[in-house]
């Protein structure tokens, strides 16, 4: 970047609005030197360099006075003796408050753990919905400072480019301020992957005169489709961005001398009619490629830009995009959606303009609600990332997802409770499974069942934060509640084995026991017990030297009714759906089973089959009886092995054989052995225990199996 004026940032303004308010500009210059004064950059430029360069790009954004100001004065009050307070006397509020918000936002150390960036971060998204103007100075301040990180040392140039690239190149995406989000793109490439970005320069640099001629070839076959619609227009032919190239190899699976499509047109007209009259004339002269024609005119992104784009094969075979629109949309997509509002509202997204900025919105209530900082980055980076795609509601409302959504991100986008309660999905009239990724423009038709609630599974496929946070939320919720009824369980068998009758005991007795452990209620003290975080043991300490005689007394009792003492004594599991429980993966429990339960700290209770050879090894103290109830028929996994002759179309027959029996194959291997026989390693979906030994049954009968054995560590 060349270095800059103030002199080029007043007649940046000036080109725009002649009757700009250029003194107070020029008053900010003035201060922002005098504080900056002796300052230098790791470049050993002055540091006024940096202010300077801020403001002059949002000059060229075409931002208010106050903005351009507050990009004078942004690093003031952090790093000279500057104090809000004096610039709130000088230049106002308005301008007070942007740099305010620029301060509290750029104290980001990118040594910091994830939780503290994650901090940053939300403070960010709030100081934007106070005013998206603090956003701009931040985003032009990144631009400046991504132009000068070869002054950086290398792993921070790493840390701050990867910043760049997962949170303000989209930030700018969101605001439709294009050019900044592909410079922003770019550096920020060049620096995570200097290998294949200078192998990517080095090829567009070597190719340079073959694609001039072809960019000029094109140019005048689309000048004289033009003029034979008796339309003006403009034609710009460019190479597309480095990252842009990259993310087409990366999506594709392509090598870049395979990436075709490198070179972009654009057509500028004066109508809306002419953008489709000119695209009936491409579409005539050169074929289409399916799926990638998209109409933006009739259905503006969420950040309102319009175009129509097409991806065309050339008259020599190449690949190429043509995107077509009118002049102002061209200026829309050129400068943002910000510059037409930002006058009216002074940088407060208000009225009509507040639907555009739905995300905005919709990133603050979850910033609010995901208090897992890991998890909350993580979805931001997923969410912000991805294109979109536009679905219906069947009344015809247009929903914005991104690519990949599913039936479920699309009833959370509806209402929390529709999102809930989704069992299934009609897609143009069509049931599908509820985690089947949605097309561009199809309706979609929740199917709600009051009774049904979310799930873990779904985590596994939702897309956006929104749905992610609500089921993580009733997740949590769930767990909860059912730490708390677990924990009172395991207390009251627990200590049934070491004497103590917890369930005869008082409310005032447990309350006064949470008490002198430091709980806030018996509900925390149940609650603790069920994550495990204290032993019963430590819980009845108090009532053990007398009660640890009487333990043997209890033992001896036990045989009376062994099924009424199973039940008393052991904890109930309701299956795949009790959120404290799991199977533990070494024996695969199935309901019918004889099972224990493992006590595993902060995460409930593992249950494993009796004779599971690693319970032998685990502390008895933490093991607690289990028995099944109400499983609801939902597979389980159950691990096989089924040794066969080694013949044609064997895989065949064992497969169509528990197909026959209503088993599932979730997965599997083969083992050949010597002697003709192979080993082959099934795991399978089945209801219960008698399922399972009724399909090795049928197993063991036919010809070519040799052996079945069920897995169980
Ligand atoms: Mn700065």
């Amino acid at each position: 970047m060349n270095t800059i004026r103030i002199q080029d940032i007043i007649d940046k303004i000036l080109e725009v609005r002649k009757n700009a308010d250029i003194e107070s500009i020029q008053r900010a210059y003035v201060y922002s030197a005098a504080m900056h004064a002796g300052q230098v950059r790791l470049s050993g430029e002055p540091y006024l360099m940096h202010p300077l360069a801020t403001a002059y790009t949002l000059a060229e954004m075409r931002m208010d006075e106050a903005t351009i100001c507050a990009g004078l004065l942004h690093d003031t009050v952090e790093d000279t003796a500057a104090t809000l307070e004096d610039i709130k006397l000088r230049f106002g509020d308005e301008v007070a408050n942007i740099v305010d918000g620029v301060t509290k936002i750029s104290q980001i150390s990118f040594e910091s753990k994830e939780e503290a960036q994650a901090e940053n971060i939300r403070k960010m998204i709030l100081a934007m919905a106070e005013d998206i103007r603090v956003l701009m100075v931040k985003l032009a301040d990144r631009l400046h400072n991504m132009c000068t990180l070869e002054f950086q040392k290398p792993h921070k140039q790493k840390l701050i480019a990867q910043e760049t690239m997962d949170i303000y190149a989209p930030l700018a995406n969101r605001l439709g301020l294009h050019r900044i989000k592909l410079r922003l793109e770019d550096l920020s490439f060049m620096y995570l992957k200097p290998d294949v970005y200078s192998q990517m320069t080095d090829w567009l640099e070597s190719n340079r005169t073959a694609e001039q001629q072809y960019i000029d070839k094109i140019t005048g076959l689309l000048r004289e489709m033009l003029d034979d619609l008796g339309i003006k227009g403009e034609i710009k032919g460019r190479i597309k961005h480095k990252y842009s190239i990259y993310k087409k190899m990366v999506q594709q699976g392509l090598t870049l001398d395979q990436v075709y499509d490198i070179i972009a047109f654009r057509v500028i007209v004066d109508e809306v009619r002419q953008c489709y009259a000119m695209l009936g004339q491409v579409h005539a002269a050169w074929n289409p490629i399916q799926g990638r024609f998209k109409d933006y005119i009739s259905m503006p992104k969420a950040n309102m830009y319009q175009s129509l784009h097409t991806t065309v094969v050339g008259p020599g075979g190449e690949r190429f995009e043509i995107q077509i629109r009118t002049r102002d949309m061209d200026y829309l997509a050129e400068h943002g959606v910000a510059s037409h509002w930002i006058y009216k509202e002074g940088g407060r997204i208000k009225g009509k303009d507040a639907k555009q900025f739905q995300w905005l919105q919709e990133l603050l209530d979850w910033q609010k609600m995901e208090s897992d900082s890991r998890e909350f980055m993580r979805s931001l980076r997923f969410d912000m990332f991805k294109d979109e795609i536009y679905v219906f509601t069947p009344r015809g409302d247009v929903k914005e997802l991104p690519e990949g959504a599913t039936p479920v991100d699309f009833a959370y986008a509806i209402h929390s409770k529709v999102g809930d309660t989704c069992v299934g999905a009609k897609v143009n009239g069509r049931l599908v499974p509820i985690n089947s990724p949605l097309e561009n423009s199809s309706t979609v038709e929740i199917i709600t069942d009051p009774n049904r609630h979310p799930s873990r599974d779904w985590l596994k496929f939702v897309k956006t934060a929104r749905a992610r946070t609500r089921i993580q939320n009733f997740i949590r919720t769930e767990e909860r509640n059912r730490s708390v009824t677990l924990g009172r369980e395991i207390l009251e068998k627990q200590g049934r084995r070491l004497g103590v009758n917890v369930a005869k005991m008082k409310d005032s007795e447990l309350a006064e026991l949470a008490k002198d452990l430091f709980f806030k209620s018996t509900e925390e003290m149940f609650s603790a017990i069920g994550y495990s975080r204290i032993t019963p043991r430590r819980v009845l300490k108090r009532f053990l030297p007398k009660a640890e005689e009487a333990a043997g007394v209890v033992e001896e009792n036990k045989t009376e009714n062994a099924e009424q003492a199973r039940r008393s004594e052991g904890i109930v599991i309701k299956g795949v759906d009790d959120v404290l429980v799991r199977f533990a993966g070494c024996c695969n429990p199935v309901p019918g089973d004889p099972i224990v339960g493992y006590i595993s700290r902060g995460r409930g209770i593992t249950v494993h089959t009796s004779d599971c050879k690693s319970v032998a090894k685990m502390e008895p103290e933490r093991l607690v009886p289990v028995y099944w109830e109400g499983h609801e028929g939902k597979p389980y996994p159950a691990r096989i092995h089924v040794l066969v002759r080694n013949v044609k179309g064997v895989m065949g027959k064992v497969s169509s054989l528990l197909a026959d029996h209503d088993v599932n194959i979730d997965s599997g291997s083969l083992r050949s052995l010597v002697d003709g026989k192979t080993e082959i390693t099934l795991t399978i979906e089945v209801h219960d225990a008698a399922h399972l030994y009724q399909t090795l049954q049928a197993l063991q009968k036919l010809d070519v199996v040799l052996e079945v054995n069920r897995i169980t560590s």
